[in-house]
């Protein structure tokens, strides 16, 4: 099993074991002012010393890290203060060689102790080493673990449909960036990778904390014994971005905010998962003319004063071409008259058709000559009703 060498913060920071945090913080901002990567740019030196003061800062400027750094000699969010402070204690208090617990099996520490047994374990009283450890790594085995296969993520994109393949259906196409499987490692991500060179594919290093050995997870591969070779391509995510049109088919009666789901279509999985499904909200698009309202169509058609008022046949436009509308005698402007059946087929119920909905509005005549002028006198005296009249009556 590897070993790494504690890091000393305080010679990274260059302050005494005794620096106040006054001290300290002056220290690293002098030396932040120094190797900050804005200020050395494409300079990896600097940026690697950059991270040492900055990691060396974050324990240091802390004061309840600062203390478990300073009791075992290094520094892991893994580590129980509590721990740390019987352990120092401990140390103070008894003697002993460096001991080895390797794995942090406990077991054989228990009771009997076995030959690895440190000199001081027992002295004073202290209760067994499971009771003193048994914090301090835990879980460390179970964080990152390698990669298994993932299923892609969904994706969903507005797709606009013209007016009349909603209504009539068709293909429509839509462009789209997907997550692909990544074309040079096939989705592999990194190729295994090669053997982790701090802890020689053990996935653990041996770390000084005073005496003792401490086996913990190695930071460089996360304890998988491997660092990964991220495939060119793709940097290691297994999948590339690529814009890509996708053709896809409406059906007859497709409605504006329906959703289309295109299995398959999602961005590509991960180590051979499955990939992800696209979903298309349609967006219908409008007609100078005909407005749609489910799978009714709307639209407002003029009629002249005569046609209103002495009703006629005319013919108005509907989904499907001409088509005859019987205006009954006496027909307001405004009023509204149905044409069963002569909307839009249903997408969801085959075989339904909506209604279309006439407004008709009419259009009253400018009458330049003299003679159209007296006849419409002549039509006002022969029909002297006041059509105001049934607001007074109202009020
Ligand atoms: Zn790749
Ligand atoms: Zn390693």
């Amino acid at each position: 099993m590897a070993t790494t060498t504690n890091k000393d913060y305080y010679a990274t920071l260059g302050v005494k074991k005794r620096a106040t945090p006054e001290e300290i913080r002056k220290a690293f901002r002098k030396a932040a002012r120094k190797y900050h990567p804005d200020v050395n740019p494409n300079d990896k030196r600097a940026e690697e010393k950059f991270k040492e003061i900055s990691e060396a800062n974050d324990v240091l400027s802390d004061v309840k890290k600062r203390k478990v750094y300073d009791q075992v000699g290094f520094y892991s969010d893994q580590i129980d203060p509590a721990q740390a402070e019987a352990y120092a204690r401990q140390q103070r208090s008894g003697g002993g060689q460096p001991v080895d617990f390797g794995g942090f099996d406990f077991s054989g520490f228990e009771g009997g102790l076995g030959h690895q047994a440190p000199q001081g374990a027992g002295a004073g009283g202290f209760g067994s080493f499971k009771d003193i450890f048994s914090g301090i790594f835990s879980g460390a085995q179970h964080q990152q673990q390698p990669r298994g296969p993932q299923p892609g993520t969904d994706l969903e994109y507005q797709a606009t449909v013209d007016f009349w393949t909603a209504i009539r259906g068709g293909q429509a196409r839509i462009q789209i960036n997907r997550q692909e499987t990544c074309p040079t490692c096939h989705g592999q991500a990194s190729s295994g990778g090669a053997q982790c060179k701090e802890c020689h594919g053990t996935g653990q290093v041996t770390q000084m904390g005073g005496r003792m050995k401490f086996n913990i997870t190695c930071p460089s591969c996360n304890g998988t014994g491997r660092v990964s070779n991220d495939c060119p391509t793709c940097h290691g995510e297994g999948a590339v971005t690529r814009s890509e049109t996708v053709d896809f088919r409406i059906k007859p009666g497709t409605r504006d905010g329906q959703r289309i789901r295109l299995q398959g279509k999602g961005n590509a999985g991960i180590n051979g998962g499955p990939a992800g499904d696209l979903f298309l909200i349609v967006r219908t698009g409008t007609n100078p003319v005909f407005t749609r309202v489910g799978d009714d169509i709307q639209l407002t058609v003029p009629i002249t004063v005569a046609e209103a008022a002495l009703g006629a046949k005319v013919e108005v436009p509907t989904i499907d071409g001409r088509a005859h509308l019987k205006i009954p005698p006496g027909t307001q402007s405004g009023q509204k008259l149905r044409m069963r059946e002569r909307g839009v087929e249903s997408a969801s119920h085959p075989g339904q058709r909506g209604d279309e909905i006439v407004t008709v509005e009419v259009a009253v005549p400018h009458l330049n000559d003299e003679r159209s002028r007296e006849i419409m006198r002549e039509l006002a005296r022969l029909n002297p009703d006041d059509p105001r009249k049934t607001l007074f009556d109202k009020l």
